[in-house]
């Protein structure tokens, strides 16, 4: 990550009437829809919800990077339907341990050792 400052403002893009951008500081995507703000916790995730962003060559760009770092295919994002609203879900490669599933001598906490988490967003 780099250290200098001009990271901490981040940029935008704008599709239709969306506004996405990356927000460093919170290690989220934030995607405003007029009054309508969600934050997504990895870019696979935001796109699927709002699939009109993928049209952002430097979102499908980020896209491609991830995978191509993680060399498999990204996991699956799943689309439930719980009592009239939508969540969506996938299981990530634990960031704190880096899929490791320990934290030095012991079991990542961030992922009971387990390297993954799921991450879920509902959707507005
Ligand atoms: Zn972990």
């Amino acid at each position: 990550m780099e250290n200098d400052n001009r990271g901490s403002v981040p940029k935008i893009h704008e599709v239709d009437n969306l506004i996405a951008y990356y927000n460093r500081d919170g290690r989220k995507w934030w995607v405003e829809e007029g009054e309508n703000k969600s934050s997504f916790e990895t870019v696979e995730l935001m796109v699927a919800a709002y699939p009109n962003l993928e049209a952002v060559r430097s979102i499908r760009q980020n896209m491609i990077r991830r995978e191509v770092e993680r060399k498999e295919p990204a996991p699956p994002v799943k689309e439930l339907v719980h009592s009239g609203k939508k969540k969506i879900e996938a299981i990530e490669e634990c960031y704190y341990c880096s899929g490791s599933g320990m934290a030095g001598f012991m079991p990542c906490d961030n992922c009971d050792g387990k390297g993954s988490v799921k991450i879920s967003n509902w959707l507005s």
